[in-house]
Formats: C-alpha cells, structure tokens, sequence
C-alpha cells in the first residue's frame, strides 16, 4: 500500500491513556484503537502505548512482558515498571504496555474501580487521588519507552489530560538529554496533542508539581498553570508542535468561554496550530450487514425484513409491547450532565405522550440514574431503562430502534449518531461540536436534495429538542417514503476510519515538514 498523500511513510507513536481491545472507558478508546490500524493500512508504521490496566493485563488479548525495565522518578522516589507488549486485535499493529503495578494494576468494576476513578460509598465517583503520580509516571515512560525500543517516531500523537505532559517532558527534559545522540534523536520527534473532551483536564493541586519533577518556573498562566492548578491538559495545548480536536465545529467552541472550560485563551492563542478532524467508525464491528449482536442482518438494498426483527428483538428485550408502529426511540449514552439527560428528562413525557416508546441504556451519575428511573416509574409501559455498560445491547439498540437521540449539551465528535447513519436509525442531535459536522438536518430542500440525514436543534430547551423529536415522528408517521430516505441517506454515508485517517497524515505531514 502508498502512504496516501504523504511524502513517505511515517513512524507515528500513538500514546493514550484507553484503546479498545483493552481498556475502555468513552471514544477516546476507539479512536486508539482503529486509527492506528488505519493508518498502517495507508503504509505508515504505527505503535500504541498504554498503561498496563488489570483489565488490559487479564483481557481477552494475550499481552506478554518484555526484557526492557523502566526506571522513573516521581516526586522523590523512583519507581520501577517494564513494558509488555500486545498487538491490536485484527492488526499487527504492535501495542505496547506500561507495567507499574501499584498505579496501574487496581481497576475491578465488580469492586466499583474504574481506570481514573473509584466510586465512593455514596454511589458518587471520586478521582484516585495519586492520578497525579500515576500519570507522571506514564507520560515519562512513554518517553523512556522510544530509547528502550529503539523507536523513533516522526510523530509522537499524545491524548487526553493522561498524556498532557509527554509534550512537556520531551521539550523540557528529553530534548536537552545529556547524552548527544539521544538528544538528536528525541529532537528529530514531532508532537501533536488531541483533545476529545476538554472537560477532563487533569487539574491538581499547586504542590503536586513536585511530583512532575519539573522546574517550578512553568507553573504559570502561559505554561502548566490554570487557575492555581497544575493542569496536564493545558501543558499538552502549550507544549505541543500541533493541537487537534475531534471534529471542526468542538475546534472553533473551544476557543469561546463557554465551551472552554477555562482553557479558551490558551487555545485561542495557539489557533493557528489547531485542527478539528472528525472521528471515523469502525465499520468491521458496526455493520448492521454481519453485526453479531443483532438476531437478523440488513444492509441499504435490504432493509426489511432484517430492521423490523431487530426493532421486534429489541421490544422483546426490553419487555415493551411488540409494535412495528410504535416510533420507537433509542440513547445509549455515559449518564452524565453532557449528555443532555436534563432535556431528555423534561421532553421525553411529551414522547412518550405521543405513542413512543424510549429504550435508555447507560451509567453515570446516580443522580441522573434517579430522574430516568422516576421517568421509567412513570411510564413502564412505555419505556425500558437499563443501568450499565452493555455492548450487545448498544449494537441492538442501533439497530432496534427507528430514532436515535443526542441532544447533548456538547459533544466534542461523537460516535453514536455514525452508528445510527449506517444502521438506518435516524439520529435526532442537537446542534454542537460533531453532531453539527456529520447530522444534516431534514428540511424540504435536503430531502430533496438528498443530504437530509437526521433532524436538528440548536436551542438547549427541552421545547426545542421536543420539537425536533416531534418533526422525527411525524415524519416516520406520515411520509415513510422519506422516512425511508432518510434513513437510506445515512446509510450511504462514509465515516470510515479511512477518511479520518486519510486526514491526520495530512496533518502529521506537514507537522514533519515545519
Ligand atoms: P463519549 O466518548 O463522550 O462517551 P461517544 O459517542 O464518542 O461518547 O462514544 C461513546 C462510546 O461508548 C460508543 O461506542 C457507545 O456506544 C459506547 N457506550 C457508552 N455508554 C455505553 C453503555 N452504557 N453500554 C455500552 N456502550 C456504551
């Protein structure tokens, strides 16, 4: 294969804190996952670095310890860890694991212990409270791991407030390296820096840069310092060659107060290193056409009869009448205040008023899991809600349902309304970040023009999101031949892995050349 429209073939070095196959928690994990793959198959040599979770150490993908042992400072002790070493499934492309037992070996969620969290005897999750250290300890061994494998990246792509500072550290530390050789090459390293959610920042106390090891002179407002906190996702902004978000609208957000979460001025200042590139689907595991989870198959030239089984499945399921008429609404969402639970909490009795029916599945905070259950307490008949992390129930959800809502408060790319385009579900979003990239809204000239993909809102009122919804119904109630477009619309649509990936080597590449 040719390295698409880049020069040559490039080394990438994707370093994250999840990638699927191994540790999941939100959409960072699939980008981690399926990029790289993506971009081997366009000729470039990629690698993944992670920590070594107990779910990615005792997962379904074998993963085995090397000979090579790292040795790094935090705060004022050195830690010891080693790298393992795995390939991403379906791939050959090498994965490779940091070993520290005591910061990494601890997740269980039988026990409530996430990946960055731990929830607390109140039912609330609460931050590790050494997440500091632990993230130290990795974004230096990533650093590390290069000399130890004798890999030497073009690009060093970092993600998330979990690798903020590997971009600190090269600059910093391994970029002046006493040894001459190593210092070259660690030069010759690009680095970009992606944002998938500015929410999460990796903020901690003023004291804890001691644990970074790095010189105090940088906590300040222009460098690692954001109101009077080390912030690892602000070192990333500052100290990456290039920053990228995940898709254009969330890039031009969060530069404003609103969406910025503290950080707009400093992104603002660097715009012109900043770039939205919409996340791709992996459509060997969603495609409604050979989906494992799903009792029938169905693709865009044979809807019928594989969708209507599904939407039967799903009722059954879910203990809802089996009506083929009853519009018939699907979330799978993290139950958390971006997903715009509030709206779908005051908007969804209107809904559930005019005949739907609404399948929730998702888990987050306790309190949203209370207002959906007084919302299900209300209507049982009429709706199914399922607390948990659940895959072959999302799958069948996608292709259950006839609507997919997401009327998020933001959402920086989104992966759920993709899902829904390619199985035929027609997604119902609010208009911000991703959604506003991929969702056509459905008004006369696009239908007829054949783009209309979903429906849209801007507003963030219940008013306006029951309105989207209630155009949605009524159009699958009155006109199924556009109904039928609409969905085949979405269907045709490419949000491959491919035209994303195709879009990172145009921007790794012109990284490399300056
Ligand atoms: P985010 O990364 O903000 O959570 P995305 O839409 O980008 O949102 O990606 C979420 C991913 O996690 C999707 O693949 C979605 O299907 C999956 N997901 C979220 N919650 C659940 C759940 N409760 N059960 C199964 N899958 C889930």
């Amino acid at each position: 294969m040719t390295a698409g429209v880049a020069a040559r073939p490039l080394k990438i070095l994707l370093a994250a804190s999840e990638a699927v196959g191994f540790a999941k928690t939100g959409g960072l994990a699939d980008v981690a996952g399926s990029l790289p793959r993506a971009l081997t198959r366009r000729g470039h040599s990629c690698a993944v670095i992670l920590p070594l979770y107990r779910c990615a150490r005792t997962g379904p993908v074998p993963v085995t310890p090397t000979e090579h042992r790292l040795f790094i400072p935090v705060g004022d002790r050195t830690w010891e860890g080693r790298l393992w070493r795995a390939t991403l499934p379906r791939s050959e492309v090498p994965v490779y694991f940091v070993e520290q037992p005591e910061f990494f070996d601890r997740d269980d969620r039988s026990l409530g212990l996430g990946l960055y969290q731990f929830t607390a005897t109140d039912g609330h999750k609460r931050d590790y409270p050494d997440n500091c250290a632990r993230f130290v300890f990795f974004c230096r061994a990533v650093l590390e791991a290069l000399r130890l494998l004798d890999f030497w990246p073009d690009v060093l792509h970092a993600n998330d407030w979990q690798t903020g500072l590997v971009p600190v550290y090269l600059e910093e530390v391994y970029r002046r390296h006493p040894d001459a050789t190593l210092r070259e090459k660690y030069l010759h390293v690009h680095t970009l820096f992606t944002i998938h959610n500015i929410l999460y920042q990796g903020r901690f106390l003023p004291g804890d840069m001691a644990l970074t090891g790095l010189d105090w002179r940088l906590f300040n407002y222009l460098q690692l310092e954001s109101f009077d906190r080390l912030n690892f996702l602000k070192g990333g902004i500052v100290f990456a060659n290039r920053i990228s978000t995940v898709s254009p609208t969330y890039a031009r957000e969060i530069q404003t107060p609103y969406f910025g979460e503290g950080l707009h001025g400093a992104l603002s200042e660097r715009r012109d290193r900043l770039f939205g590139i919409v996340n791709g689907v992996d459509y060997a595991r969603w495609d409604p056409a050979t989906d494992p989870h799903l009792p029938a198959h169905y693709s865009i030239d044979a809807i019928t009869p594989g969708k209507p089984l599904c939407k039967a499945e799903l009722q059954r399921r879910c203990g809802l009448p089996v009506d083929e008429r009853a519009p018939l609404l699907g979330i799978v969402a993290r139950l958390v205040e971006q997903k715009g639970i509030g709206l779908l909490t005051q908007a969804a009795p209107a809904f559930l008023e005019w005949g739907c029916q609404l399948v929730v599945l998702g888990e987050g905070d306790p309190y949203w899991h209370r207002l959906l259950e007084d919302l299900r307490n209300r209507h049982p008949d009429r709706m199914c809600l399922t607390l948990g992390f659940d895959e072959p129930l999302a799958h069948l959800i996608e292709a259950g349902a006839d609507a997919f809502l997401m009327p998020s408060v933001f959402e920086p790319s989104g992966l759920n309304q993709l899902y829904s385009m390619r199985y035929g579900t027609v997604p119902v979003v609010r208009t911000t970040g991703g959604l506003a990239d991929t969702v056509t809204d459905c008004t006369p000239a696009t239908l007829a023009a054949g783009t209309a993909t979903g429906f849209r809102f801007d507003p963030p009122w219940p008013g306006a999101f029951r309105d989207a919804v209630g155009r949605a119904v009524a159009l699958y109630r009155e006109r199924p031949d556009d109904w039928l477009h609409l969905m085949r619309n979405g269907m045709r649509q490419d949000w491959s892995w491919d035209r994303s990936a195709a879009e990172y080597e145009q921007l790794y590449a012109r990284l490399v050349v300056g």
